[in-house]
């Protein structure tokens, strides 16, 4: 089986290496622009667009021209790359039956990136250390740019696909998708556990385990969260007084740094959370995000909306639940790379049914925490009484879909 993983590392370029990924990346918006330009005249003159293969050509021609010459001083892989997805983008955008927004210019420091498609152009060098026997960082080369020193955050597996080299908040990083031949892996089916997103706890399984930030990265989150408000708030401010001032510019950065901050912080406690579940169960249920918002927006935050949830959890929902989709396909790929499963069922009733007696009723919760059911009594913690519930929906479902254990969407 093949498995294909993306590294993301920090490079660390001297200033003049700095300046020429700048350079090339200011190439590359160069291309996107103008060929923008040119398809969206078209479209405009009611012409049929240019395809991927005459945009090429016209690279190429664009390259070689006095006027536009020093697009030769990038490397023309990344260019074509640009070309390509600006191809895509556009006919997405024209796609009718799921239209998504048309692409649009960029401005110098906007997403700046690089894509190096074609895995021969770009080598990783992780020797750390030299003839004489001296410590060196590991590091990539790229073409008409050399070899640039990298952090390695974990070690790279598998052979190179291709790299992206991207801007974010004034740093570069580097993200190497690799290929590796894993073996598959065997099915399994057992143990198995339902799992409830909350908001009191971020996700709480049916055994009783609850998967929360604990006090102190909570805390870290929240004040990464206030600071990143903050700063946006500072930032209309600066806009207002002038969108092209030196003022904005120290601004955007300082907003696009917090964001990082509380980005970071949100993807490392995913990834821990989702390998401590990925890997000691085989099956988990869930519920269905996609039906959930939509029953959702009907009801009010939840079935039975909080009366007694603190102020401050208005700030933990937005920390937390913005993390929901990301978790459940971290854990997906985590399940699945150890022949799990993860299995979304319809999670409506889920939080107002008893897990013991299976009375619904909305009743039975008397507040977010609390679950009392009104028929037989039984109590528990809100958010285990729903992931019993979501445990058994997913049971449920097996046993009237034959053939085909777990294989059902929701
Ligand atoms: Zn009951």
């Amino acid at each position: 089986m093949k498995r294909i993983q993306a590294f993301k590392l920090r490079l660390v370029p001297t200033i003049e290496q700095e300046r020429l990924l700048s350079r090339h990346a200011g190439c590359v918006r160069f291309v996107w622009n103008k060929a923008l330009d040119l398809q969206t005249r078209r479209l405009e003159a009611g012409m049929p667009l240019l395809s991927y293969g005459d945009l090429a050509k016209i690279l190429t021609l664009w390259r070689s021209s006095k006027e536009y010459g020093f697009l030769s001083s990038g490397p023309v892989h990344p260019q074509q790359q640009t070309l390509k997805n600006l191809d895509r983008a556009i006919w997405e955008a024209l796609d009718r039956t799921n239209p998504k927004r048309f692409p649009r210019f960029k401005r110098k420091g906007e997403g700046d990136s690089l894509r190096y498609p074609d895995p021969l152009q770009v080598k990783l060098d992780l020797a750390t250390r030299d003839a004489e026997g001296r410590n060196l960082l590991p590091r990539i080369f790229f073409p008409k740019v050399g070899w640039v020193k990298v952090r390695l955050s974990r070690p790279v597996v598998g052979e190179i696909r291709n790299a992206t080299v991207t801007r974010k908040a004034g740093r570069w990083a580097v993200s190497i998708q690799t290929e590796r031949n894993v073996q598959e892996p065997t099915p399994r089916t057992s143990p198995e556990i339902g799992l409830d997103l909350g908001v009191v706890s971020f996700a709480t399984l049916s055994d009783g385990t609850r998967i929360h930030p604990d006090e102190r990265l909570l805390r870290a989150m929240e004040r990464a969260e206030v600071r990143l408000r903050w700063e946006q708030r500072k930032l209309s401010r600066k806009y207002r007084k002038g969108p092209k001032s030196r003022n904005f510019a120290k601004q955007k950065l300082r907003v696009a740094r917090a964001f990082e901050e509380v980005a970071n912080m949100r993807q490392d406690f995913l990834h821990k959370t989702s390998t401590a579940t990925g890997e000691t169960q085989a099956v988990v249920y869930v519920e269905d995000l996609k039906i959930r918002n939509m029953t959702r927006s009907a009801r009010g935050t939840r079935e039975t909306p909080g009366r007694n949830v603190r102020q401050k959890s208005g700030l933990n929902r937005s920390i937390l639940s913005q993390g929901w989709g990301t978790f459940l396909s971290f854990l997906e790929d985590k399940l699945t790379r150890r022949g799990g499963r993860l299995v979304r069922v319809d999670p409506r009733n889920t939080s107002r049914t008893c897990s013991d007696c299976g009375h619904v009723s909305a009743e039975n919760r008397p507040d977010q925490a609390t679950f009392r059911c009104v028929s037989c009594g039984h109590a528990d913690h809100a958010d285990v009484n729903a992931a019993k519930n979501i445990l058994r929906a997913g049971h449920a479902r097996r046993a009237c879909s034959p053939g085909q254990p777990g294989e059902f969407v929701a």
